[in-house]
């Protein structure tokens, strides 16, 4: 009797050798901000994917827990600092993915923002994508290949979010950023899009509700506005940032792109 190709032997080798390839099987992936939440969520599903990853943060004690994961290179990295930036990139060969998540969130509208957290922020949440994207992108021309994902949010051009002016005036320059990188070199192989969550559960977020004089009333009035009745997992912004980062997205480019169960509609 001969062997059917949809017999089961034949199905188990077959999902067993779909299961072996990773969407980003012999992708080079930088990133920021991995120590923890949406950065460290990310990190390790790029790893997952088969990527080699470079998780950076200036929180070296923290970063050390990603140590040992297999896939993953560690290195302590202030992006604020052009130096230590630029020493990432020159000791990187090749860079296929430059993710760029390190962010700031200071609460207050125009008039409870005072010049300093003004300058900190813009700093910490675009002045550091603008050294992290001159430190790559020469790297990624040269190959005519190239792959950046900023961190924007929907706090941001896409929503007006209370007390958040400093914040959000920052991620609407990511937003700008991304698109006048993608116009710039769209035709040099070169692709970048940012991503912008709703309201997503991490160790910051719960951070800053515990820091409000009525945290249980702060936690209930970050539920109150998720249509979903829900927050975000840092896991599912990464299945959205695997996405992004993969070839799955060729043909994506200069696009914002919101995961926040309904928040912005
Ligand atoms: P988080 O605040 O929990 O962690 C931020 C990480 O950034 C920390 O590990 C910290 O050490 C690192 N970091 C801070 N300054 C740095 C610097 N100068 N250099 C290198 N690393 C630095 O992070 P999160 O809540 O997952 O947010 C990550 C990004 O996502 C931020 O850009 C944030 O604005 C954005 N975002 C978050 C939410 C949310 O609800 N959590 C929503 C929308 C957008």
């Amino acid at each position: 009797m001969g062997i059917s190709p949809y017999s089961s032997g034949v199905c188990v080798c077959v999902c067993v050798c779909l299961q072996a390839m990773g969407r980003l099987d012999g992708k080079v992936v930088v990133l920021s901000a991995a120590a923890q939440g949406i950065g460290r969520a990310a990190a390790i599903a790029f790893a997952k994917e088969g990527a080699q990853v470079i998780a950076t943060d200036i929180n070296a004690e923290k970063l050390k827990e990603l140590d040992g994961h297999a896939g993953i290179k560690t290195r302590a990295v202030d992006v604020t600092k052009r130096d230590q930036v630029e020493a990432l990139a020159k000791d990187l060969d090749e860079v296929d993915v430059l993710f760029n998540v390190a962010g700031y969130v200071h609460h207050g509208s125009i008039l409870a923002t005072d010049e300093k957290d003004w300058d900190v922020t813009m700093n910490v949440n675009v002045r550091s994508m603008f050294l992290m994207i001159k430190a790559f992108l020469p790297k990624m021309l040269a190959k005519k290949s190239g792959n950046i994902i900023n961190m924007a949010s929907v706090a941001s051009s896409i929503k007006g979010v209370v007390d958040r002016c400093a914040y959000s005036t920052s991620k609407a320059a990511v937003i700008g950023l991304t698109k006048s990188v993608a116009a710039d070199f769209v035709d040099q192989g070169i692709r970048c899009n940012c991503v912008c969550p709703g309201t997503v559960d991490t160790p910051s977020l719960r951070e800053r509700i515990q820091a409000r004089p009525n945290p249980e009333q702060a936690l209930k009035d970050f539920l109150a506005r998720q249509k979903t009745g829900r927050m975000c997992t840092p896991e599912e912004v990464a299945h959205l940032c695997v996405y992004l980062a993969s070839d799955e997205s060729a043909y994506v480019t200069g696009r914002e792109h919101i995961i926040d169960g309904g928040w912005s509609l």
